[in-house]
């Protein structure tokens, strides 16, 4: 494929998951094959870059001091609509930064074909409960038994999330491999969704979790807090 679709190319800090705060590089792309209830992206903004463009604007995001982040966040939209390009694009990056790949986790087909370029997967669990979207399980564990490690399992927990689901996705985890985090990510409000968890459900839905796997931690989204992209 010689282009890809981007939404934004821009540095700031991780604001979801286990490494939150880290200062990255992250290279939006344009387009999703989900329509969560709580999404909070522009599927339509962006334009077509060539590898050899895309490349030059990632290495143009230095610091004040001229350094540039070692760590790279793909991110969307789903970036794995483009795997194509990024089996071309991905290579020619490794040398220079940690790539990580954060992923609706419905297309394990498509991840087969760059998993040896990517460091890290923050993996999104699409509850239905929750996105109001049909049930990807079967994908999930097919793309949790390509990753099995250097992993993260991620859940967006909105007020009508169902515990039964919750249930379904650590049953998966625990399946593959009970050590992997799994984080319980508060929804946040946005625009005309308003339907954010009480703490309580959370706290038991994380406590449910933890009967049977190791690492559950409740995060909610910091770059919102910050007013970061
Ligand atoms: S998978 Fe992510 S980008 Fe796609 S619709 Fe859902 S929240 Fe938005």
């Amino acid at each position: 494929m010689e282009k890809a679709k981007i939404s934004e190319v821009f540095s700031s800090v991780q604001g979801e998951g286990i490494y939150i705060g880290r200062k990255e590089i992250f290279v939006r792309f344009s387009g999703c094959n989900l329509n969560c209830v709580f999404c909070d992206t522009n599927h339509k903004r962006g334009k077509f870059y060539t590898i050899k463009e895309l490349t030059q604007k990632i290495n143009c995001h230095t610091d004040i001091s001229g350094a540039k982040s070692k760590w790279l966040t793909l991110t969307g939209g789903e970036p794995l609509l483009w795997s194509d390009f990024l089996e071309e694009l991905l290579p020619l990056l490794k040398k220079e930064y940690k790539v990580t790949l954060e992923t609706n986790g419905t297309l394990p087909a498509k991840f087969k074909k760059i998993k040896n370029w990517v460091d890290l997967v923050a993996l999104d669990f699409k509850l239905p409960s929750s996105t109001k979207e049909k049930s990807f399980w079967k994908e999930h564990q097919k793309f949790l038994k390509v990753v099995k490690n250097k992993i993260f399992v991620k859940a967006v927990i909105t007020g009508r999330t169902d515990l039964q689901d919750v249930k379904k996705a650590v049953a998966i985890i625990f399946k593959i491999n009970p050590k992997i985090p799994f984080i319980l990510q508060p929804a946040s409000a946005y625009k005309k969704f308003r339907d954010v968890p009480r703490i309580e459900k959370v706290l038991q839905f994380q406590e449910e979790a933890l009967k049977s796997i190791s690492d559950v931690r409740i995060i909610p989204q910091i770059h919102k807090f910050l007013r970061l992209k």
